[in-house]
C-alpha cells in the first residue's frame, strides 16, 4: 500500500517558535538552556514529520503533537539527548571478558586511580625530583619487571598496537617466520597478516594448518629472517591430527640463529589460573623464564585492568621500542595509565586479594554464590508481579576474550519463558530498558548468567525483569 497522503496534517504542524513560545515551554527554560529546548523541539517535530510521511492511512494529526500535549514529549526527548551513549549495562551473558561489552570491569581501586588524576595535572611525564622532563613509562615499567621477571616492559594502547610496533620495530623490511596454524583472525578484524603488512615486515608462513614440525621453521630461517613468532590461536583450536611447536623448541632454535622469538599471548596471565580449572596456557612469568624475547599481551582481558597492550622482553629490545616514532602513534593516556598502575600494584602487592579483580573473582565464583545470586532475584521477581514464569538451573559460562574457548565454567542461570511473548521480543526489552540487560537466549528460554553480574547489580535485576514483563504484557495486549 502506498503512503497515505497526510500533506495537509503536515501542514498544520507548528513551528518551532509556536511550541516554545507556549506558557508550558517557557517555563522550562528555568531548567534547561534555550538550545538544548530548540534541539529537542527540532528532533521532536522531524521525527513526527518523518512519521507522519510512512503512515499508510492518514494520521489523526492531533494525536501525533499539538501545542496542549508537546511539552511531555519534549522533556522526554531532553533526556534522551542528555543521557550518555555510553552507558552502563549489565553482563549476564555469562561470557566475563566480552569485548563488546567493555571486557574487564575495573577493580574499585583502578576506579579511584583514575578519578585521582582525570580532573587535574598530575606527573605524567614530568620527574618531580630531579625537576625534569620524565617518561610516562616509568609508572609501570618496575611493576612490570617485578611481576613478569623480564629485563624490560612497557603499556601501549592494545595488544593488536603492541604486536604493531614491535615488528614494525624489529622487523621492517625484513621477514617473520610464524605458523600456518596461527595465522589467525581475532574478533574486530585483526589478522596478523595485515599486521604484519602495517608492520613493513614480510611474512613467511611455515608448514600446514594443522601440522607444523620445527623444521619448517629451520628451513625458513635466512640472512633476512629478523623475528620467529608465535601467536595464541585465541578463540580457535586446531584439534584431531595436529601439532604445533612449543614456545621452549622455538627459543632454542632461534638462540641457535641469533634470532628473537616473540610470542603474541593474548589473553596473557599473572597468576596460575589452574586453581580455577583453567590449565594449558602458559603465565606470563613462565614465558619470560623460557627465555622468550618479546611478549605481548592486553590489558583488559585476563589480566582484568583496562584496555591496554603490555610488551615485555629484553632491555634492547624495549629501548628500540620505545624510541620508535610509531610508539608515540599508540601510546597509553593517563586514565587508563592509572587505571593499569593500580591493577598491577593488586597482583603485586596484594596477592592474597586478588578477587578484588572482577574478572578474577568472575571466574573464581563458586557454585553456591551463583545460585544463591539465582534464588535471590526468582524470589524477588515473583513477589512484584504476577509473572511467574522464573526459574533457576545449572548452565555453563565462558571466560570470553580468546581465553580457554574449550572451557565450560559451571554456572547458575535465571532462565525465564516469555511465553506467548516472543523470546527475541523479550529479550529485546531487557537490551533496550532504563538499564539495559545483554542476556543469552538457549533451549527456548532466556537466560542470565550470575556469573558476569557484578555483587551490586543483583538487587538491581529484578526491578529490570518486573519492569519489563509490564512492558510485555502491555505489548501483548496491544497486538
Ligand atoms: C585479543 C588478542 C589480540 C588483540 O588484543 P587487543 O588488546 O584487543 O588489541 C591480539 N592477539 C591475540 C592473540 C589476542 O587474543
Amino acid at each position: 500500500m502506498p503512503a497515505a497522503n497526510n500533506n495537509q496534517y503536515l501542514r498544520r504542524i507548528p513551528s518551532v517558535d509556536e511550541i516554545l513560545n507556549t506558557t508550558d515551554v517557557q517555563a522550562l527554560l528555568l531548567q534547561f538552556s534555550h538550545t538544548m529546548i530548540v534541539k529537542a523541539i527540532h528532533l521532536l517535530l522531524t521525527e513526527k514529520r518523518n512519521r507522519m510521511l510512512s503512515m499508510k492511512e492518514p494520521c489523526q494529526f492531533e494525536k501525533e503533537l499539538s501545542l496542549k500535549t508537546a511539552l511531555p514529549q519534549i522533556k522526554a526527548k531532553i533526556r534522551e539527548i542528555e543521557a550518555p551513549s555510553l552507558k552502563h549495562v549489565i553482563n549476564a551473558s555469562g561470557i566475563v571478558v566480552h569485548t563488546n561489552l567493555g571486557r574487564a570491569p575495573l577493580a574499585e581501586d583502578a576506579v579511584k586511580a583514575i578519578c585521582g588524576v582525570a580532573g587535574c595535572y598530575s606527573n605524567l611525564e614530568f620527574d618531580l625530583k630531579e625537576g625534569k622532563r620524565g617518561s610516562r613509562y616509568d609508572h609501570v615499567e618496575s611493576l612490570l619487571r617485578e611481576l613478569s621477571g623480564s629485563e624490560a616492559g612497557l603499556a601501549v594502547n592494545n595488544n593488536a598496537a603492541a604486536v604493531l610496533l614491535c615488528l614494525s620495530t624489529l622487523a621492517q623490511g625484513k621477514q617473520v617466520i610464524i605458523s600456518r596454524g596461527e595465522l589467525v583472525e581475532i574478533g574486530g578484524s585483526f589478522r596478523i597478516p595485515d599486521i604484519m603488512k602495517q608492520s613493513g615486515a614480510t611474512l613467511v608462513e611455515v608448514g600446514s594448518t594443522n601440522r607444523t614440525h620445527l623444521r619448517d621453521y629451520r628451513e625458513a630461517i635466512n640472512e633476512q629472517t629478523a623475528i620467529i613468532l608465535k601467536v595464541h590461536m585465541s578463540n580457535y583450536r586446531i584439534v584431531g591430527f595436529s601439532s604445533e611447536v612449543g614456545l621452549s623448541e622455538l627459543n632454542k632454535l632461534g638462540s641457535e640463529h641469533n634470532i628473537p622469538v616473540m610470542f603474541d599471548m593474548g589473553s596473557g596471565n599473572l597468576i596460575d589460573s589452574s586453581f580455577l580449572g583453567l590449565t594449558g596456557d602458559l603465565t606470563v612469568q613462565d614465558t619470560v623464564k623460557s627465555g622468550t624475547d618479546i611478549i605481548t599481551f592486553s590489558g583488559d582481558k585476563l589480566l582484568g585492568g583496562p584496555q591496554a597492550g603490555i610488551i615485555l622482553g629484553r632491555d634492547m629490545f624495549i629501548q628500540k621500542i620505545k624510541r620508535n616514532p610509531l610508539a608515540r602513534v599508540v601510546r597509553i593516556d593517563k586514565l587508563t595509565l592509572a587505571a593499569l598502575e593500580s591493577t598491577l600494584k593488586n597482583y603485586a602487592h596484594n596477592p592474597e586479594h586478588i578477587d578484588n579483580i572482577p574478572v578474577i573473582r568472575m571466574l573464581a565464583a563458586s557454585e553456591s554464590l551463583l545460585k544463591k545470586r539465582a534464588k535471590k532475584i526468582v524470589k524477588a521477581v515473583k513477589e512484584q508481579t504476577p509473572f511467574q514464569n522464573v526459574s533457576l538451573t545449572r548452565d555453563t559460562s565462558q571466560v570470553g576474550g580468546g581465553a580457554y574457548p574449550l572451557h565450560d565454567l559451571p554456572t547458575w542461570v535465571v532462565s525465564i519463558d516469555p511465553a506467548p511473548l516472543a523470546l527475541n521480543e523479550f529479550e529485546n526489552l531487557l537490551r533496550t530498558g532504563t538499564l539495559p540487560i545483554v542476556a543469552r537466549i538457549s533451549k527456548e528460554r532466556i537466560l542470565l548468567d550470575m556469573r558476569t553480574i557484578l555483587p551490586d547489580e543483583v538487587s538491581l535485576i529484578p526491578g529490570c525483569i518486573v519492569e519489563v514483563a509490564k512492558s510485555a504484557k502491555a505489548q501483548l495486549q496491544s497486538h
